[in-house]
């Protein structure tokens, strides 16, 4: 095991453990889910619109979203769209408390209707 698998792995049993205490809490699913695939792909912040074009027709680039998380996850995808992204292998949603981020979108870019799940983009 290289040191970079090796500080991986560790990160994700203390994250396991620490919301272990938490019963259903989503991110479970999302870090039962991870795969050394899946690890280096990004994703768009939780709530966003199922259709990536629907996401990208509404969304506005404000970074509300963005300077709403507590935990300052959400980066910008583009200089020029400013669509909001995550990175997860490096610094995965909590899925905080209320959702922040979704409660500061002013387009429905991201709303609690759509979910709470962290949409893979291909
Ligand atoms: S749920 Fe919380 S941690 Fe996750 S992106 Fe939104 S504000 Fe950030
Ligand atoms: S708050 Fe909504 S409109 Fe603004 S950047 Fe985030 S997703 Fe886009």
């Amino acid at each position: 095991m290289d040191r970079e698998t090796f500080f991986k792995t560790a990160f994700k049993k203390i994250l396991k453990s620490g919301f272990s205490l938490i019963e259903d809490h989503p991110v479970i699913d999302y870090l039962e889910n991870i795969t050394d695939e899946t690890e280096e792909k990004k994703v768009r912040p939780p709530g966003a619109h199922p259709s990536e074009q629907q996401f990208q027709d509404r969304c506005t680039g404000c970074d509300a979203c963005m300077s709403a998380c507590p935990v300052n996850v959400i980066f910008i995808e583009d200089l020029e769209k400013r669509y909001p992204l995550l990175y997860p292998e490096k610094q995965p949603c909590i899925h905080c408390a209320g959702y922040p981020c979704i409660q500061a979108c002013p387009t429905q870019a991201l709303s609690l209707e759509h979910g709470s799940t962290l949409r893979v983009l291909t």
